[in-house]
């Protein structure tokens, strides 16, 4: 097994690390799915408010490549569809029967694996609405459905705060992630599973699958900057990856023959009152979330990391590629100014916070920006970044428009972790104009 050490990046202390507790968690009475939340596709909608569904009916296709298909988290009946400015489709909210119906894909034994090819598996998980959860590397769109790729990375660790544990969603389903990746040796011929070493160390089972150990700080288990790692030629740039839970629910699709409907999550943060993991219904209602809400507190929903989540809010449902509720307190004033301030108990990457040599977890809130400066040329986003972009140089080629310059500078490597923003004591929100550049070239490209 090789270990992969990756030098950049930063770990931020933060407290309501989700504990291994499975929580409990009822049954929803809707669930939803959220094609605003679904990067690159365009939805052509297949179904209308009444329509009757199962579990894995066609709702909408992408305009663009209609092969993609994302099919219902539920049996029962279309409740609500949200169609929000310029026509787009917020959500489809289905409310469920009491015993929902399955549309029945077929299943796949181990022999019928063996002897499938490529070709028709591809089919059959595009027809079963699941080939969305392979992305290709650099730009992280669905992989294209021709292409075979140099390799499959399977991530099963994700050290942004805070994401499931690997031995929680692993736990007795170590069966169905070696049918899976059984799956996607089919699809390349170079399947790399990483994990880090703690977890390759409690995940006996898996013995001889990992492939890679991963040492070093957030995101040093992010599937590009592993390629970054370890790439030799540029024919590794164009790499597919999956993450080690969406493995299960492709393996559950091919070898029980229905969409599956299980996701397990975390709810962190210091805001929860509760911490821990919950087997979830795919799509459910946030609000299934509240109890774990600490009481009295006005709080920041996000979906995701604290890094790559973006704000949310009981109200909504769990998009397709979520599986965290973090919950941190609301700010409620902007902190302008606030890197000047020395605090012992402020978050903060450079020194000019006492709380550098803080080492304990800190109380963190959703007012950590602070207001936009002009680069002082500190140099902190170029020292945290983990595929070593000049991110100051990228953002300013990229507000240039000089497009030569900014994929010079890397720009395609950018694994949108959001360390640069959040280590900039300008406040400069270097990355989310870099990801916004990423996706805007890609879809340019695909389009010519
Ligand atoms: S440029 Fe910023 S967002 Fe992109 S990889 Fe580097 S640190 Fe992360
Ligand atoms: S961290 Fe911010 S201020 Fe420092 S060099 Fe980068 S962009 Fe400039």
């Amino acid at each position: 097994m090789n270990l992969i050490r990756v030098r950049k990046g930063y770990n931020i202390k933060i407290g309501g690390q989700p504990s291994e507790e499975l929580l409990s968690i009822s049954r929803p009475g809707k669930v939803a799915v959220v094609p605003e939340r679904i990067p690159f596709i365009k939805p052509r909608l297949k179904v209308k408010q009444g329509d009757a569904v199962q579990i894995g009916s066609l709702l909408f296709e992408d305009k663009r490549r209609p092969f993609l298909k994302f099919l219902s988290p539920g049996g029962g009946t279309v409740a609500d569809i949200d169609i929000g400015h310029r026509r787009v489709i917020k959500k489809i909210v289905i409310r469920l029967d009491p015993d929902e119906r399955a549309v029945d894909f077929g299943f796949l034994s181990e022999s019928d694996l063996v002897a499938i090819s490529r070709r028709d598996l591809v089919a059959k998980i595009l027809e079963g609405g699941l080939w969305s959860l392979l992305r290709a590397l650099p730009s992280r769109d669905i992989a294209p459905r021709d292409a075979e790729p140099p390799a499959i990375f399977v991530a099963l660790d994700d050290l942004e705060p805070f994401q499931p544990d690997p031995s929680v969603y692993l736990q007795d389903q170590e069966p169905l992630f070696l049918f899976g990746l059984k799956v996607l040796r089919k699809l390349s011929s170079r399947v790399e599973v990483f994990a880090r070493q703690a977890t390759a160390g409690v995940l006996k089972k898996l013995n001889g699958h990992i492939t890679g150990q991963v040492a070093g700080r957030y995101p040093a288990d992010d599937p590009g900057v592993l390629l970054y790692a370890i790439r030799r030629s540029s024919t590794e740039n164009q790499t597919w990856y999956i993450r080690g839970q969406d493995v299960l629910l492709l393996a559950h699709l091919l070898k029980h023959g229905n969409y599956p409907t299980r996701r397990t999550m975390v709810v962190g943060g210091n805001a929860a009152q509760k911490t821990g993991h919950v087997h979830a219904r795919l799509g459910m209602p946030l609000a299934a979330f509240r109890p774990f809400a600490a009481d009295g507190m006005n709080t920041r929903w996000i979906s995701g990391g604290v890094f790559q989540g973006y704000p949310t809010g009981p109200d909504s449902y769990m998009g397709l590629y979520e599986t965290a509720i973090t919950l941190i307190p609301e700010g409620l004033h902007r902190e302008f100014l606030s890197f000047v301030r020395p605090g012992f108990n402020k978050p903060s990457y450079s020194r000019t916070f006492l709380s550098w040599f803080n080492s304990s977890q800190l109380p963190y809130d959703s007012n950590f920006h602070g207001g936009l400066r002009a680069c002082i040329a500190c140099g902190h986003c170029a020292k945290v970044c983990p595929v070593d972009i000049l991110p100051q140089l990228t953002f300013k080629a990229v507000l240039a428009e000089a497009v030569e310059e900014y994929l010079a500078l890397g720009l395609m490597d950018c694994v949108e972790c959001g360390l640069c923003s959040y280590v900039c004591p300008s406040k400069i929100e270097l990355s989310s104009i870099l990801t916004a550049a990423r996706r805007e070239y890609h879809q340019e490209q695909s389009q010519t």
